[in-house]
């Protein structure tokens, strides 16, 4: 009867709920050790001047491929914040950056970081740690954070980050204008470049769209903060965001994320 069948769905769902409980603590699981095997390693995108197409650096992005296939990053690194991963991964991820990007003459290296990793009072000390470990030169390095930050404990991301822009160290906010944005905390918080996501360079070609984007680069310059552009892949939009005074472009149409060797063959030929 009704009864029963409501009762029979109750079993399922909690059914449901253990298999996902059992395999998300599969996951960590993995992670955790794949994380000390050093089995989540970057890969390199190309950032490029706007106007030239000279290399200006390099994103430094995280990738995992256990044997059952490649999990996307926005997945493992959601996994690790939740299983107090993060901080080992972040580590782990910025110092197998520093150490490709060591010889990579002066272009600049960005890391991504989660707003977790800052809230941790350790983290400056941390990130200091690894740079002079492999004499890294902090003017080079850039932090992309997403506008999490602003989230919880605002106070010590802010102090972290002070603490880092004075030993030379950039902080570049993410993903700019996907979210409920944040213009006072690219002044408050002492931001060096904005990064616009690639939902905004998709939208150029609408008028709206454009509309938006225009008032965001208006804005940037209004604060005299550089902008990146994300995601771009076509020429038209390439075109479009240096003419509006995006200064650097990151996208599919320079280039995919890569591995150190290639970033080595494709764009520092002449450092070998
Ligand atoms: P993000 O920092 O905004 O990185 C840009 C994402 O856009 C990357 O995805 C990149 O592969 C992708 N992308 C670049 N150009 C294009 C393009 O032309 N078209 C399209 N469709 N996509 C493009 P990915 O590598 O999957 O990373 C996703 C997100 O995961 C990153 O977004 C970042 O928030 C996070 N992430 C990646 N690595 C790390 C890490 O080491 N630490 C932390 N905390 N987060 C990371
Ligand atoms: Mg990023
Ligand atoms: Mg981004
Ligand atoms: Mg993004």
């Amino acid at each position: 009867d009704a009864k029963e069948s409501g009762r029979g769905r109750v079993v399922k769902y909690l059914a449901a709920l253990d298999i996902q409980r059992h395999q998300r603590a599969e996951l960590e699981d993995k992670l955790r050790q794949a994380i000390e095997n050093g089995e989540v390693r970057p890969v390199f995108q190309p950032l490029v001047d706007a106007k030239t197409g000279s290399l200006r650096g390099v994103e430094a992005l995280a990738r995992w491929v256990p044997e059952t296939g490649p999990i996307t990053p926005e997945v493992f690194i959601s996994v690790a914040e939740k299983a107090g991963l993060i901080d080992q991964l972040g580590r782990k991820i910025l110092e197998a950056s520093v150490e490709a990007a060591s010889s990579w003459n002066d272009i600049g290296l960005s890391v991504n970081i989660s707003p977790v990793q800052l809230r941790n009072p350790d983290f400056a000390a941390v990130v200091e740690a690894v740079l002079e470990k492999s004499e890294f030169d902090p003017n080079r390095l850039t932090l992309e954070i997403t506008e999490g930050v602003l989230m919880s404990n605002p106070e010590q991301a802010k102090r972290a980050m002070a603490r880092l822009k004075a030993n030379g160290v950039k902080f570049a906010l993410d993903d700019f204008g996907c979210g409920y944005a944040s213009i006072g905390a690219l002044r408050e918080f002492g931001f060096d470049r904005m990064k616009i996501d690639r939902s905004l360079v998709v939208s150029l070609s609408d008028e709206k769209g454009a509309g938006v984007l225009n008032a965001t680069l208006s804005l940037a310059k209004a604060l005299d903060i550089p902008v990146t552009a994300e995601g771009v892949e076509t020429q038209e939009q390439a075109d479009a965001l240096a003419e509006r005074g995006c200064d650097q472009l990151q996208g599919y149409l320079v280039g995919k994320p890569m591995e150190a060797k290639q970033v080595e063959k494709v764009f520092l030929r002449t450092a070998a």
